[in-house]
C-alpha cells in the first residue's frame, strides 16, 4: 500500500489544464474587448470629428453671411441717403445746412452710424456731422467701402456713395462712417463651440499676413504679423488658405502653435480671411472621456471574463482531476474502479475506458502474481540444486562480477583459501586469492581473474608450473591448478568464475617420484659407467679376438649404454630443475665464441647424418652474463633435435642475433617439422610428436622440457615456429645480464 503511494504519479501537474484553459479564455476575452473598444473608440472619434467639421463649416458660413449682409445693408443704406433731395441740394448749392437732425433720427432708428461727411463734386469736404471723414478714395464704382481698423482690430468702416445728377454727372459724394462694435461682437462670438473656439480675421499687408482680429487683440492691442502669405500657404495655415480664396475645414496648428480644427473662408468685400477654429483637445474632450469610460468598462468586463473563465475551466477540468485522483489510487490490491462521469462527453468515455482497463489490469496482475510465484518457486528449487552441486564440488569455486568483486563462493573455496565465508563476499578478488608464480607473488594487474575479465578469455595455469595460493588461515603457500572462465553475454563481460584445486598431494607424489628417479638414476650411473668401460675394452685392443657376430653384439651394447646414460643424465637434469636444486652459475661469455665452439663440437654429429650445417654470427662482439653449462645443455638439445628430425641431405642453420638488451640464438632445420595438433604440448614432460615416434629415432621427450625449465632459470625464453614436412626453427632469447636466482 505504502509502495503504491510512493510510486504514484504527481497528482497535480505543474502545468495545470485548469489554468491553461482559463488563460486561453481570458486571452480571447482580452483580445475581443480590446479590439471592440479600440474600434468603437476610433469610429466614435471619427464621427465626432466629422460633427466638429460640419459645425465649423456652418459657423464660418454664418459669420460670412453676417458680415457681408451687414456691409451690403450699409452700402444700400448709404446709397439711399445719397439719393435724398435735401442732401443733393446741399451739395449742389455747396452750402451745408444742419445735418444733425437727420443724423440723430438715423441713430434713433438703430443704425450704427458715427459720422456723415459731404464732399463736393471736386472732392472737397463740404461739412460733416459726428466723426468726420477727411479724404475721398478713388471711386471706381458708385460706392466704395473702406474698412477702419483701430488698435484693437476692426472697428468699423466708411461707405462712400457718389451722388449723380442727370446724364450721370457727379454732383458730390456722401461718406457715412459706421461703427461695427455690435456686429463684431456677434461675428466674434463662437461660444457654441466651447471656450477654446475663436474667430479670426486676417488680411494681406504688404506681402505679410496680418492677423488683426484675434483673441489677444485686446491684450496686446496690436495686430500679429505672421510671416509671408506664401510661406503660410505652404505651411497650410487656414488664414493663408482663405486669402488664396480657398475654403474648407482641416486639422492644423494655429498661429500660437496649438493643435486645432479650423474652418476658413474668403470675405470678398474687404478681401479678408475669415477663420473659425477650435482647440482639438477641448473639442475631443468628450470622446476622450468616452474612451476613459470604455477602459473602465473593459477592465470590469475582463475581470468578469477572468472570473467566468476560471469557473468554466474548473467545471471542465474537475471531472478530469477526479479521474486522476481515482486512477492514481489504482495499484496492486486496489484494482476496484467505479465509474462516476455521466457528462456524456470525452470524460465519460475516458472514465468508461479506465474502468475497463482497471478490470483487465487486475486480471493480468493476478495472473502475473501467480506466474511470479511459480517462477520464484522454480528458481528456488533450481538455486538449491545449483547450490548443492556447487557445495558438493571439491574444487574451490569463486564467482566475481565484472569489476572483480566476489559475489559468491562454495565451501571448498573457503576451505582452501582459509577466508571468512561471509566477509569475503563483496571483497576484491585480489584480496582473497593471493597468488604466487614462479618464486614471486603475482602482481594485482596480472592476476589471472582480472586478466580473464580484461581479455574475455579463459585463463588456465600450466600443470608443469602451477600457481601457489597463499592460505590466509595457516599463512602457507598451497600449489593450485586454477582456471578462470569469463561469464559473457554476447561480447559483454558480466563476471568470471574461478575454479581451483589444491594439488599439494599430487605435488607430494611428484616429489616422491622425482626422489625415486633421482635415486635410481644415481644408482644406475655406476653400473652404466662400468659397462661402458668394459664395452670400450672389447671395442678397443681386444676386439681382434672377437668374432664378427660378437663384434655386432658389442656395438649394440655400446649404443644401448650410451642411450641409457643420456636418459639417466636427462632424468637427473629434469629432477634437479623440477626440485629447483639446480642453480645457475653465471659468467661473462662471448656468445660468438660459444656458438663457434658448439658448432665445432656438434658438426661431426651432423656430418655423420649427412646434414649440412651453416652458422651466421654477427661481426660485433656479443658478451653476455649467463650460465654457460646450462646454455650448453639447451643448445645441444636443440642441435641434436635438428639433426635427429632432418633427413640425410638436409640443412641446419645456426644464427646469432642481438636485439636491444637481448640476444637471440636460432636453430633452423628443413626436417620433418611438428604437426599442428602437437604444437601446444611440445614443451610437456616426456611428450613426443606422432610423426617422430614412427621414425624410431632415439629420443625420450625430456630435451625440450628441460630446455624450457633452464631458459626460465636463466631468465630467458624459448619459442618455435614449425610446419610439418617443411622444417622448424627454435629460438632462445637471453637477457644480456642474467638475473640472479
Ligand atoms: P626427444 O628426445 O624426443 O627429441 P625432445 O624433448 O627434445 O625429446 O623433443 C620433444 C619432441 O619435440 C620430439 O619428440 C619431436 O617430436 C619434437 N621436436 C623437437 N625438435 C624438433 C625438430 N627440430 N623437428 C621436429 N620435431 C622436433
Amino acid at each position: 500500500m505504502k509502495e503504491t503511494a510512493k510510486q504514484s504519479p504527481q497528482l497535480y501537474p505543474h502545468r495545470s489544464l485548469l489554468w491553461r484553459i482559463a488563460a486561453y479564455m481570458l486571452s480571447v476575452s482580452v483580445l475581443t474587448v480590446a479590439t471592440l473598444s479600440i474600434t468603437s473608440f476610433l469610429i466614435a472619434r471619427s464621427y465626432v470629428e466629422q460633427g466638429i467639421f460640419a459645425q465649423l463649416s456652418s459657423l464660418v458660413a454664418a459669420k460670412e453671411d453676417l458680415i457681408e449682409g451687414q456691409l451690403q445693408r450699409n452700402r444700400e443704406h448709404t446709397m439711399l441717403l445719397a439719393s435724398r433731395q435735401d442732401i443733393l441740394q446741399m451739395v449742389e448749392a455747396e452750402k451745408m445746412s444742419d445735418l444733425r437732425p437727420l443724423f440723430l433720427s438715423l441713430v434713433d432708428e438703430g443704425l450704427p452710424i458715427v459720422g456723415m461727411t459731404l464732399f463736393t463734386a471736386n472732392k472737397t469736404p463740404l461739412g460733416h456731422v459726428g466723426t468726420p471723414t477727411e479724404t475721398l478714395p478713388v471711386m471706381s464704382a458708385r460706392t466704395a467701402i473702406i474698412p477702419h481698423l483701430g488698435e484693437e482690430g476692426w472697428k468699423g468702416h466708411i461707405v462712400f456713395a457718389g451722388m449723380q445728377g442727370e446724364e450721370g454727372v457727379s454732383r458730390g459724394y456722401l461718406a457715412v462712417r459706421y461703427s461695427e462694435a455690435e456686429l463684431l461682437e456677434r461675428v466674434l462670438s463662437a461660444d457654441i463651440l466651447g471656450t477654446s473656439a475663436e474667430v479670426l480675421l486676417g488680411r494681406v499687408q504688404g506681402d505679410e499676413l496680418e492677423l488683426f482680429q484675434h483673441k489677444h487683440t485686446g491684450q496686446f492691442k496690436k495686430p500679429l504679423y505672421l510671416d509671408s502669405v506664401e510661406d503660410q500657404y505652404v505651411y497650410g495655415d487656414a488664414l493663408a488658405l482663405a486669402l488664396k480664396r480657398e475654403e474648407g475645414v482641416h486639422k492644423a496648428e494655429d498661429y500660437a502653435g496649438e493643435r486645432v480644427f479650423a474652418s476658413y473662408r474668403y470675405l470678398p468685400t474687404f478681401g479678408w480671411a475669415l477663420v473659425v477654429k477650435v482647440d482639438r483637445t477641448q473639442a475631443l474632450s468628450g470622446i476622450f472621456a468616452l474612451g476613459a469610460t470604455m477602459i473602465v468598462i473593459s477592465i470590469l468586463l475582463l475581470l468578469l471574463a477572468g472570473f467566468l473563465s476560471v469557473i468554466l475551466s474548473r467545471d471542465v477540468t474537475e471531472p478530469l482531476r477526479k479521474l486522476i485522483r481515482r486512477v492514481s489510487k489504482l495499484g496492486p490490491g486496489h484494482w476496484g474502479y467505479r465509474k462516476f462521469a455521466h457528462t456524456g462527453d470525452e470524460v465519460e468515455v475516458l472514465d468508461r475506458t479506465t474502468a475497463d482497463l482497471a478490470k483487465r489490469l487486475k486480471r493480468v496482475y493476478d495472473n502475473l502474481e501467480e506466474e511470479i510465484k511459480e517462477q520464484t518457486e522454480a528458481l528456488k528449487v533450481e538455486y538449491e540444486k545449483d547450490h548443492t552441486i556447487l557445495e558438493s564440488i571439491e574444487h574451490g569455486i569463486i564467482v566475481v562480477d565484472k569489476k572483480g568483486i566476489v559475489t559468491d563462493h562454495n565451501a571448498a573455496a573457503v576451505e582452501i583459501i582459509g577466508c571468512h565465508p561471509e566477509e569475503s563476499i563483496g571483497m576484491k578478488v585480489t584480496e582473497i586469492i593471493h597468488l604466487h608464480g614462479h618464486k614471486r607473488p603475482v602482481p594485482d594487474k596480472n592476476h589471472p581473474v582480472l586478466r580473464c575479465l580484461r581479455r574475455k578469455k579463459t585463463i588456465r595455469s600450466v600443470p608443469e608450473m602451477p600457481w601457489s595460493l597463499h592460505q590466509l588461515k595457516e599463512d602457507v603457500l598451497i600449489p593450485v591448478l586454477l582456471s578462470v572462465t569469463p561469464i559473457l553475454e554476447g561480447k559483454k563481460v558480466l563476471g568470471a568464475i574461478a575454479v581451483f584445486r589444491d594439488i599439494t598431494e599430487e605435488r607430494r607424489i611428484d616429489y616422491l617420484k622425482s626422489e625415486f628417479i633421482s635415486l635410481a638414476s644415481h644408482q644406475l650411473r655406476t653400473p652404466l659407467s662400468t659397462m661402458h668401460w668394459y664395452i670400450e675394452f672389447f671395442t678397443g685392443a681386444d676386439a681382434k679376438n672377437l668374432t664378427d657376430e660378437q663384434k655386432e653384439y658389442v656395438k649394440e651394447m655400446d649404443i644401448a649404454t650410451v642411450r641409457m646414460a643420456k636418459l639417466v643424465d636427462a632424468l637427473l637434469h629434469a629432477v634437479r630443475l623440477e626440485g629447483q636444486t639446480m642453480k645457475a652459475h653465471t659468467n661473462h661469455i662471448d656468445l660468438r665464441a660459444f656458438m663457434n665452439d658448439m658448432a665445432e663440437e656438434l658438426r661431426p654429429l651432423a656430418k655423420e647424418s649427412k646434414i649440412a650445417c651453416d652458422i651466421h654470427i654477427p661481426d660485433k662482439a656479443c658478451s653476455i652474463t649467463t650460465d654457460p653449462i646450462l646454455l650448453h645443455i639447451v643448445f645441444q638439445n636443440l642441435f641434436s633435435n635438428a639433426v635427429k628430425y632432418t633427413e640425410a641431405g638436409g640443412q641446419i642453420e645456426l644464427t646469432l642475433r642481438t636485439k636491444g638488451g637481448k640476444c637471440e640464438i636460432s636453430v633452423s632445420d628443413n626436417g620433418v617439422g611438428i604437426p599442428k595438433k602437437d604444437k601446444k604440448r611440445i614443451f610437456e614432460r616426456l611428450f613426443r610428436a606422432d610423426n617422430v615416434r614412427k621414425m624410431d629415432t632415439d629420443g625420450n621427450g625430456l630435451g625440450l622440457y628441460i630446455s624450457h625449465m633452464i631458459m626460465d632459470t636463466l631468465g630467458g625464453s624459448i619459442r618455435f615456429t614449425s610446419d610439418e614436412k617443411t622444417g622448424s626453427t627454435f629460438t632462445i632469447t637471453l637477457p644480456r645480464k642474467s638475473k640472479k636466482h
